[in-house]
């Protein structure tokens, strides 16, 4: 056995002693938090979560998911302080994405519901307790839909905005606007999830696949607490793009429909030039005209090309069928009840 082999062995088998060890019955909500770079709010996040967790009777586990940070932050997760919860903690071999990071988290978690949040504070962790209380009600999905976003630009609300009808338009299954990651899903609909053998994952499209019985809160959402967005425009453009193609072949058809509209024009057009011809004699073609249509179709073809493209390329990546991710280390700290005082 080489080395590598070796001790990924052992580190798995460790791992698994840790967690049939610690693997508790009681974990009833799982809260997954994906990181990259967060060094800055870490602490802060941590001391808001556990306080509200500590507040409600039910039994937590909190999974912090590491996605390659290159900063303190896997330090710091490792020096967080106890409190009722157990805390899961996994650190992925690179920066994999939040996607991807998010994908760790809900095949990680034993939870019965399983709620999604952002590191940042943008996603108020005092939300929790409502969101429990609609699951408990028999709801699948709770979408946490923002109804104002405070710090986000007046180019960012407006793209996120267009992006959504532009999405709901194309996509056979409905997903609901203005809704971000932060949401609880049930565990059904995260087994359903887990279930998915795609790895191209737009998450928001995926949590709307299962369907199930939904239910929309509103929140305002709050400005970055520290740090700085790990999103810029070029990375969202391809987040949409992503989320376009993953969950609908309509821009193909819409291509096909293209073609069809062009090539109908370009007969009635041959017929007009023939009539002509035929009636008035043979005119010298003209420069404009036949530069504006070479032009133009040049562009569309290409267009209907790269769009062709993106989903061949979609396919490539799944034929591949590499794993979503790798972790590193995972490490489970149990739930430390006693410290807190505070009786389950
Ligand atoms: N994140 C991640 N991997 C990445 C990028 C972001 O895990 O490659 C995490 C990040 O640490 C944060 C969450 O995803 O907890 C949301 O990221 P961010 O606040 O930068 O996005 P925004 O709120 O600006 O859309
Ligand atoms: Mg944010």
């Amino acid at each position: 056995m080489s080395l590598y082999a070796m001790s990924s062995y052992q580190s798995k088998e460790y791992d698994y002693q840790l967690i049939k060890q610690q693997s508790k019955t009681d974990v009833e909500l799982s809260i997954i938090v994906p990181l990259f770079n967060e060094a800055a709010v870490v602490d802060q996040f941590h001391r808001r979560l556990t306080c509200v967790l500590d507040a409600m009777s039910t039994g937590s586990e909190i999974i912090y998911i590491d996605d390659g940070s290159s900063d303190e932050t896997w330090r710091k997760l490792q020096l967080l302080s106890q409190n009722t919860s157990e805390q899961v903690l996994i650190r992925l071999s690179r920066n994999f994405g939040k996607e991807a990071a998010m994908s760790a988290g809900i095949e990680a978690a034993r939870g019965s519901a399983v709620i999604l949040i952002d590191s940042d504070l943008q996603d108020p962790p005092e939300l929790i307790p409502d969101m429990v209380d609609i699951w408990r009600k028999g709801y699948d999905i709770i979408n946490m839909r923002r109804r104002e976003r405070h710090g986000e630009s007046w180019l960012k609300k407006t793209s996120a905005a267009v992006f959504y009808r532009l999405l709901n338009r194309l996509s056979d299954i409905p997903i609901p606007e203005n809704v971000g990651d932060f949401r609880l899903l049930s565990r059904r609909v995260v087994d359903h999830i887990n279930a998915l053998p795609e790895k191209t994952r737009y998450m928001k499209g995926l949590f709307s696949w299962p369907g199930f019985r939904q239910k929309a809160l509103f929140f305002d959402r709050d400005p970055r607490a520290a740090g700085e967005t790990k999103w810029n425009y070029l990375k969202l453009l391809g987040l949409a793009f992503e989320g376009i193609t993953s969950f609908s072949i309509q821009p193909l058809r819409l291509a096909s429909w293209g073609g069809f509209l062009t090539a109908t024009l370009a007969v009635l057009y041959a017929l007009v030039i023939v009539f002509k011809a035929l009636t008035l004699g043979i005119a010298p073609p003209g420069y404009a005209s036949l530069m504006v249509a070479t032009l133009f179709l040049g562009g569309v073809q290409l267009l209907a090309i790269g769009l062709l493209g993106e989903y061949v390329g979609r396919i490539f990546i799944e034929t591949k069928q590499r794993p979503l991710y790798l972790v590193m280390k995972k490490f489970i700290k149990p739930a430390n009840r006693r410290l807190t005082g505070v009786a389950s």
